[in-house]
């Protein structure tokens, strides 16, 4: 599996902050270097909700208005913008399925994480247990008033995800200057608010 996050350096990924050309010729740059068609990449317009979209080997419309995507066609890169918020990856080895979501404290929540490894349950008969789960960088409890970390890892393990298969690297967005920070962004007044994007897919080669 690929679980990669943009860096500010990538530059901005967001279609509401800046042209869409820029933001087209960044993301294709990124998603380039890692050998992903940007054609095979799914996304959705994100509303800090619980809703999961299933992807077939048909792309979702952009307006299509969701937190989550999973799906289990090789080839599919699912993908998130984000500026504080935690992407989560997972990865059910078994049945070669995948999920990633947006999560926020709304979207905590409103119970996206239980909401996600149901509908892998349902769809791909994922069996928790057997989940490999990856945080990428979002805001740390040093920065923001919630320990969106720790509430995150204990709905997971609620739902039966073992801790021994979940990995936070626990990389600050608003400490490091590697990714965008929402947060920062307005404490500090700059003019640019920007979004990464972080993508997870099912590589070829080994999965
Ligand atoms: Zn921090």
């Amino acid at each position: 599996m690929i679980f990669v996050s943009s860096k500010v350096s990538d530059g901005n990924m967001s279609f509401f902050r800046e042209d869409k050309k820029t933001v087209l010729e960044n993301r294709k740059k990124f998603l380039k270097r890692l050998g992903i068609n940007p054609n095979s990449v799914a996304e959705v317009k994100q509303i800090h909700s619980n809703k999961i979209i299933s992807v077939t080997n048909r792309l979702p419309s952009s307006d299509t208005k969701a937190d989550g995507l999973i799906t289990n066609e090789t080839g599919i890169y699912l993908m998130v913008k984000i500026a504080d918020c935690i992407p989560i990856g997972l990865y059910d080895p078994k049945h070669n399925a995948i999920g990633l979501i947006h999560v926020g404290w709304r979207g905590l929540e409103k119970d996206i994480i239980k909401n996600v490894v149901k509908s892998m349950k349902k769809n791909f008969n994922t069996n928790p247990k057997d989940l490999i789960v990856k945080f990428g960088p979002s805001i740390g409890p040093c920065h923001y008033r919630l320990n969106l970390w720790q509430l995150a890892e204990d709905q997971l393990q609620k739902l039966s995800v073992l801790k021994k298969n979940i990995d936070n690297p626990k990389i600050c967005t608003y400490e490091s200057k590697d990714y965008f920070s929402h947060r920062r962004s307005v404490v500090e007044n700059l003019k640019e608010d920007y979004r990464f994007i972080t993508t997870l897919g099912i590589n070829l080669r080994n999965s």
